[in-house]
């Protein structure tokens, strides 16, 4: 049977208490916006909605896939909402967001796969808060042809599109999705606009070898992917996949030397790491620098 293991020290959070904290909270609740922070039951909720970072997930609460690692609602998803740019621009706006990150379920069952609704959100973005950097974090559009081109020429400042785990793994992990296909779309993407910065992560602790890790990194590099993130798997609920192993901070500092010396501008390794943790905070250092 599927269990829980005992969590090691260094994966600790702090309980969300926060006054900006709350009013994140409400501010998402007013504009009837879903944010992956909480659909996802991130770890790191206290600390970014303490900043005011979250993450919104649009086209709806419920995805067409079921991933092993993912706590995202799975069935018979909701009508797409027309008022979600509007809301999602509002909400940035009113937060005073310097960089928000955009995130969406998966919806096989649309024929755009959902891209019209990410094109939307950017220009609804683009005309309320000009100042304000995009990043879109995208389900796959396997299938949708077309789809990756468009949400490209709209132009986010970072197309990020996680590869989740290394392609032995993918059957397990990932059933509904394909490896290279997801690589292709990040190199597709740079082809498309070459000014977007691209970004991918993946997560450890799944029963990933380093070699597998090295070589997914290489990939990477080839489809001249910009950004990484890699963090630990935690097992959301105990019906998901087991955790391997807690990879120890050392051993993420090791991945994030590797990353480096691979030719990344920017790497995030640690246990607590998200593809959206701290993105706004790094994007903004890389652009200073
Ligand atoms: Fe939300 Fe990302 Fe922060 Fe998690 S790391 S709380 S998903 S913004
Ligand atoms: Fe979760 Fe994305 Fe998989 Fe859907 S496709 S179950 S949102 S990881």
């Amino acid at each position: 049977p599927k269990q829980f293991q005992r969590k090691p020290s260094w994966i600790r959070v702090k309980a969300p208490t926060s006054k900006e904290y709350a009013e994140t909270r409400k501010l998402m609740r007013d504009k009837k916006l879903h944010t992956v922070c909480e659909e996802a039951a991130c770890p790191n909720i206290g600390e970014c909605w303490s900043k005011k970072h979250a993450t919104v997930m649009i086209l709806g609460d419920t995805c067409t896939r079921a991933c092993a690692f993912c706590n995202i609602k799975t069935g018979r998803p909701m009508a797409v909402d027309p008022m979600e740019p509007l809301h999602t621009a509002e909400a940035c706006a009113s937060m005073g967001l310097s960089h928000i990150v955009i995130t969406s379920v998966d919806r096989d069952d649309l024929p755009d796969g959902g891209a019209d609704q990410f094109i939307k959100v950017i220009k609804a973005i683009r005309d309320m808060s000009p100042s304000t950097t995009i990043e879109i974090l995208t389900p796959d559009f396997r299938n949708k042809p077309g789809s990756i081109e468009r949400v490209a020429e709209a132009a986010p400042d970072v197309f990020n599109h996680n590869l989740e785990t290394v392609p032995r793994l993918y059957p397990k992990i990932r059933p509904g999705a394909r490896f290279y296909h997801s690589l292709r779309l990040l190199d597709t993407v740079k082809q498309v606009n070459p000014a977007i910065f691209t970004k991918s992560g993946i997560m450890v602790g799944l029963g990933e070898e380093r070699l597998e890790v090295s070589q997914v990194m290489d990939d990477m590099r080839m489809a001249d992917i910009d950004f990484m993130t890699i963090g630990q798997y935690l097992q959301p609920t105990p019906r998901h996949a087991r955790v391997d192993r807690f990879v120890t901070p050392d051993e993420f500092k090791a991945y994030e030397r590797m990353a480096k010396g691979k030719g990344f501008l920017q790497v995030s390794a640690t246990p607590l790491t998200r593809s959206s943790y701290h993105a706004g905070d790094d994007f903004i250092k890389l652009r200073a620098a």
